[in-house]
């Protein structure tokens, strides 16, 4: 029987659900306000919890409360302060749980008032947070006024100070160097700043990227990833996500689920493939031919003409295809992720 060994992981977010007041280009888990409010419960979070407190013991020192985004716990989505109450109280587990470098990622949507900004985030530090991760990009710009965002990180760097991080910052000054007010189109921003403004951007072409950011990207035949392999991605131990259906994720791969997060060690003792062919095949040695090739043979996948950007573009157009036809495999979770990664296909 073949297994696929899965290392503990040495730092990953907790997602409270897939919803989010945005519906960003380039979200890589398909995220938006069409998504099911399926809040993460408390007893899976504390399950969860509770099982990467174990897998990180012995890799941090105790109390470290520094943070960065490959280090410790964050909480995340989805966009978490959509549900602040639940915000609290998973911050308060982590706290008991002594989680370190504990941070909360956010697009700011809810800092209305300088008052209210500092209030929300003062709660979150009594209640155990660490510090805060700030998206400041053109496509949360649609959605988030930019008023809102610099009143954020006002009141993020009086209360939490070296821990509040801007991800990413090359874009903060972009956008204040143009003075942009209240929110703007992605197409009116390009125009503005010109083509070369992405040059800042660590864009990954992955998830809704592929499909909605497809015409910033040169393209191939799918012929030029076959010899490509996601054995590293998939088995990679940093960053890992755990979704509010428990589902264990790994390399930013958005709808490949791993496993139930709250058996990780039955996860991280090894895999068994057999029942898992769609993983099976993509952590084999030219995994996207194989999987290009059963998809084609058993799904009736068709190559797209224009091609791909990238061999995640190909990858998740293979496994949209097949989900709409089978509900299957069990790695192809959430089926929803499938539902909204094209604004077309969007239903709630
Ligand atoms: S990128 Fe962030 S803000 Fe944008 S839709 Fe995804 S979760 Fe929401
Ligand atoms: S090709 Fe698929 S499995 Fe591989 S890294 Fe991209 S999304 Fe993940």
């Amino acid at each position: 029987m073949d297994t696929l060994r899965v290392p503990k992981p040495i730092s990953g977010g907790i997602f409270l659900s897939y919803k989010c007041n945005s519906r960003c280009r380039h979200c890589m888990y398909a995220c938006s306000p069409r998504w099911e409010a399926d809040w993460m419960r408390l007893e899976d979070a504390e399950r969860v919890m509770r099982n990467l407190s174990e897998a990180f013991r012995g890799r941090y020192p105790s109390g470290y409360r520094q943070v960065g985004v490959n280090l410790g716990l964050h909480l995340t989505g989805g966009e978490p302060f959509l549900n602040p109450d639940l915000l609290l109280d998973l911050v308060r587990m982590a706290d008991r749980l002594g989680m370190p470098s504990l941070f909360v990622e956010t697009n700011c949507f809810w800092a209305a008032t300088d008052e209210s900004a500092r209030e929300s985030l003062n709660q979150l530090k009594e209640a155990g947070l660490h510090g805060i991760l700030i998206s400041v990009n053109p496509f949360i710009l649609e959605y988030v006024p930019f008023e809102r965002t610099l009143r954020a990180i006002r009141a993020a760097r009086e209360i939490f100070q070296a821990n509040l991080m801007i991800y990413q910052e090359g874009f903060l000054h972009q956008i204040e160097r143009l003075g942009v007010r209240g929110t703007i189109r992605f197409e009116d921003y390009l125009r503005t700043a010109g083509a070369s403004s992405m040059y800042y951007a660590e864009l990954l072409p992955m998830g809704r990227a592929c499909y909605e950011l497809r015409h910033l990207f040169p393209r191939h035949p799918a012929e030029d990833f076959f010899c490509m392999s996601c054995r590293a991605e998939l088995t990679r131990p940093w960053h890992i996500h755990v979704d509010n259906y428990c589902n264990y994720m790994t390399g930013y791969c958005g709808g490949i689920s791993l496993g139930d997060a709250r058996r990780m060690d039955e996860i991280c003792s090894g895999i068994e493939l057999d029942d898992k062919p769609i993983l099976a095949r993509l952590v084999s040695d030219r995994g996207i031919e194989l999987l290009y090739r059963f998809a084609v043979e058993e799904y009736g996948y068709r190559e797209l003409r224009k091609g791909y950007i990238s061999k995640c573009h190909l990858c998740v157009d293979i496994r949209k295809h097949i989900v709409e036809q089978t509900d299957e495999f069990v790695e192809l979770k959430p089926e929803g992720f499938y539902r909204n990664l094209k604004a077309e296909d969007a239903v709630s």
